[in-house]
């Protein structure tokens, strides 16, 4: 089977996580850590880095830090993975679910601020499979209304906002290194933040809220949250290659492009204000399914494209979002690694080239 995604890992990860082994450097003390942290941050162009157990702690510690609470309302794109929701959830909070935009999948801004009311408090748009959210919209809406944006980037690593890394555009945003991310620590995720007291924040509640100068004085209640120096290890052996990994995924969505031109088949989005990065190729096709098992038949592996969170049982609601029904019902993932060779591309590519004109 050809995987949808492995990681990409090398001798400089192995020689640094060794290195951990061998000086028993293997918890979250350890000085990968604040070098994970400090590089990631100035790769970003943000002042703080606030390194998680995943991205998804990384979500909830961003919300926790800002207070949110039970009673509040937070906006979230319906079309994302489930995490995005699920932070929301665990603060007491609700989410509020947007449709798509039609062209670039991203949370549609135009349909924000119909939503806002006197309890919402944020924002999270997040830059989907690799596309940014149409930031300088949400900006505009967030200040008009006073609200603070969390940037779900755990998808986007290196992509780019009219120049502007994605990242560094809302007051805290937070990363994944999931095994299947651009830059990967196995399990991980990050905060950033160019605000001190909120990055000093993260910080307290990411260690049990305990006092960093009191030993076991806990200032609130707080979770332990904390990257450890093995994954760290990883990370910092990552992000020395990220160039590199953003590039080999760039040329396999350059000839995916090529190849299903004209099949029928829409490809990943690209707006003009944006540069994306190929996080999974995903495409959308009326024959999702006669295409996914052609594949599987032939050894390719594929993944659907997200299910729009409020069709899923915990969150179910009445509200129609055609734009991201439509999308999902069309849309699925194909190999991206960076290991993938051109023949690879090439052989998937035949095998839908053969299953896709019959119905477009
Ligand atoms: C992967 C992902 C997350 C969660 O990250 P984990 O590290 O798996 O917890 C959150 N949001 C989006 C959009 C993701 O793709």
């Amino acid at each position: 089977m050809i995987p949808v995604s492995e990681p990409y890992l090398g001798k400089e990860e192995l020689e640094n996580v060794v290195q951990c082994v061998k000086t028993g450097w293997i918890s979250s003390q350890g000085a990968f850590v604040r070098q994970f942290e400090d590089e990631f941050a100035s790769y970003v162009g943000v002042r703080y880095g606030v390194a998680t157990s995943s991205g998804t702690t990384a979500l909830h510690l961003a919300l926790v830090a800002l207070g949110i609470k039970g009673g509040d309302e937070v906006i979230v794109p319906t079309l994302t993975f489930v995490a995005t929701a699920n932070v929301v959830a665990y603060t007491g909070a609700t989410p509020v679910f947007i449709d798509s935009n039609p062209q670039y999948w991203c949370i549609e801004p135009e349909r924000i601020e119909k939503a806002i009311t006197p309890k919402t408090k944020v924002i999270i748009p997040v830059h989907l499979y690799g596309h940014p959210a149409d930031m300088e919209a949400i900006m505009g809406i967030a200040l008009k209304y006073g609200l603070h944006i969390i940037e779900d980037a755990a998808e986007a690593h290196g992509a780019k906002y009219k120049g502007r890394m994605i990242g560094s555009l809302s007051t805290i945003s937070c990363f994944s290194f999931y095994a299947n991310k651009i830059i990967t620590t196995g399990e991980g995720g990050m905060c950033l933040t160019n605000n001190k007291s909120l990055a000093e924040k993260m910080r307290l509640l990411r260690d049990h809220g305990m006092n960093p100068t009191r030993r076991y004085w806990h200032n609130c209640i707080g979770f332990n949250y904390r990257m450890t120096n093995l994954q760290a290890a990883v990370g910092v052996a990552q992000l020395h290659k990220i160039d590199g990994i953003i590039k080999i995924r760039s040329e396999i969505a350059k000839r995916y492009n090529a190849k299903l031109d004209n099949l029928g088949i829409t490809l990943p989005p690209k707006e003009d204000w944006a540069e994306p990065i190929n996080w999974i190729y995903t495409i959308l096709s009326s024959n999702k399914e006669g295409i996914i098992d052609a594949l599987t038949k032939n050894g390719v592996d594929t993944r659907p494209m997200f299910y729009p969170i409020h069709i899923l049982p915990p969150y179910q609601s009445d509200n129609k979002y055609p734009v991201a029904e439509g999308l999902s019902s069309k849309g699925f993932s194909l190999p991206s690694s960076p290991s993938l060779t051109n023949k690879d591309i090439d052989y998937i590519c035949g095998v839908i080239g053969e299953n896709s004109l019959s119905t477009s």
